[in-house]
């Protein structure tokens, strides 16, 4: 059995939370794109923790944790996680590191930087984690497999062909000094070195694993909308975020997924640039800004305030159809009982018509929301423990967004901490 949760709109939809509570019943657990630059959050018995790379099967013992190929790896990110968890009171978790696994440099990170720094007002908002430079070379095949850093001949064969192109870059549009290349050498060197014990064929181990029936969990970041093909590109990360490439990141068949879990808010958040169509602002946003999530709708990584607005069906049935989603999990349900009435993003209006399919970006920044106003249910629901003992007007909520997205909600949950999870029957 092979899940895959993944996020329907711009990222942060509570996936980490869902995650947490799925892979208490998995055997591994697996992260197959992205990299340090999003992170979960998961709150259980051993406190609050913001993941950027660790698998969140981390905090179960019994759990294989895999670091698939199609990642972004940065190790000093990883061992840094690693023994962050274990400082507060966290087992050493089990972890796995595919052989296939590219590396971030430091120079991406730098180029992350430069570059956005060189845009300035018409940056995309990226994190700085060296993200798009990272995958930029591991399509222009001048990556870091980490099989390749310990050849060691390679690795400074290769670096050194690197630097010769950085060099220009670094010198005519940046005008910064260029790459030392004996200290990337050691540094990165050493770095491969500390995880050597965690890198092996993942590959092989997970053919062996699902062929004795083992249950695995495929870990996405962000969502549909920042995915490069099919999000809002160019406001888009630079892997993919959808269950179809899951398989190739995580290095399974595609025969082998079963259920694809697409999680989403109540309503809608998104950190960095881009359209965003049912975005509030002023007092209405600071105020669900300030009730949101476990602690308000600040970013996991960057801790930037996060983009509000009211819930929209458009984009969430696309990002969920896209997804290929077998059910919803629709998580920050509780948020909304302070209003009296929520409203529902269930059309675009574009040059004066309308229109109920996501489209491309240029159209996009031009559309309007169109909204249905529901009634709220006015109450705090934190704490009910069955779906059937929800306030009748929050459950009618439930089931207007789930015809609108087409797409069965089956996990509703009412609050960050993992036991407050419930099953819509
Ligand atoms: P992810 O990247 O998709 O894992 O999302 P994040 O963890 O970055 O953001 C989701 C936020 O919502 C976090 O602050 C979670 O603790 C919080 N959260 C998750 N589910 C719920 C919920 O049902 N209710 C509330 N109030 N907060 C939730």
């Amino acid at each position: 059995m092979v899940r895959t949760i993944i996020g329907a709109n711009w990222g942060d939809e509570g996936k980490g939370k869902i995650t947490d509570v799925l892979a208490e019943k998995s055997d591994i657990v697996i992260r197959f794109q992205g990299g340090a630059n999003a992170g979960h959050t998961i709150i259980n018995s051993y406190g609050k923790f913001a993941l950027h790379l660790m698998p969140s099967g981390a905090f179960h013992q019994n759990i294989m944790n895999i670091i698939g190929p199609g990642v972004a790896l940065n190790i000093e990110a990883l061992l840094k996680e690693y023994d962050d968890i274990v400082a507060r009171g966290v087992p050493a978790p089990q972890i796995m590191i595919s052989d296939r696994v590219q590396v971030m440099m430091p120079y991406h990170v730098d180029f992350d930087k430069f570059e956005e720094e060189r845009l300035g007002k018409n940056s995309f908002g990226s994190t700085k984690s060296g993200i798009a430079p990272f995958y930029g070379d591991k399509y222009m095949k001048i990556g870091m497999q980490i099989c390749q850093i310990y050849d060691k001949e390679l690795f400074r064969a290769r670096l050194e062909n690197v630097a010769a192109q950085k060099n220009v870059l670094l010198e005519s549009l940046y005008g910064k000094p260029d790459l030392d290349v004996d200290a990337i050498f050691d540094k990165m060197t050493a770095l491969a070195e500390r995880v050597r014990p965690w890198v092996g064929d993942t590959s092989a181990y997970l053919r062996k694993a699902l062929k004795e029936g083992k249950t695995v969990l495929l870990e996405g970041q962000l969502g549909t909308l920042r995915d490069p093909d099919h999000g809002i590109y160019p406001f888009t990360t630079s892997s993919s975020p959808l269950a179809g490439y899951g398989p190739v990141g995580a290095g399974i068949s595609p025969r082998d997924m079963t259920d694809i879990i697409a999680v989403t808010k109540a309503y809608s958040s998104c950190v960095g640039a881009g359209p965003f169509t049912t975005e509030l602002f002023g007092d209405e946003a600071e105020e669900l800004r300030r009730r949101g999530g476990d602690a308000g709708e600040y970013g996991a990584t960057t801790h930037r305030p996060r983009r509000v607005g009211w819930f929209d069906a458009v984009a969430t049935r696309y990002g969920a159809l896209t997804q290929g989603a077998t059910e919803v999990a629709l998580t920050n349900l509780d948020v909304l009982g302070y209003l009296d009435e929520i409203k529902v993003c269930t059309a675009y209006e574009y040059e004066g018509k309308l229109i109920s399919d996501f489209p491309v970006t240029p159209v996009l920044e031009k559309c309007k929301p169109v909204y249905t106003t529901v009634p709220g249910w006015h109450s705090d629901i934190r704490g009910i423990t069955k779906y059937s003992d929800l306030p009748e007007k929050c459950r009618e909520y439930v089931d207007f967004i789930e015809k609108q997205i087409e797409v069965p909600i089956r996990i509703v949950s009412n609050g960050p901490r993992r036991e407050e999870t419930m099953v819509k029957e």
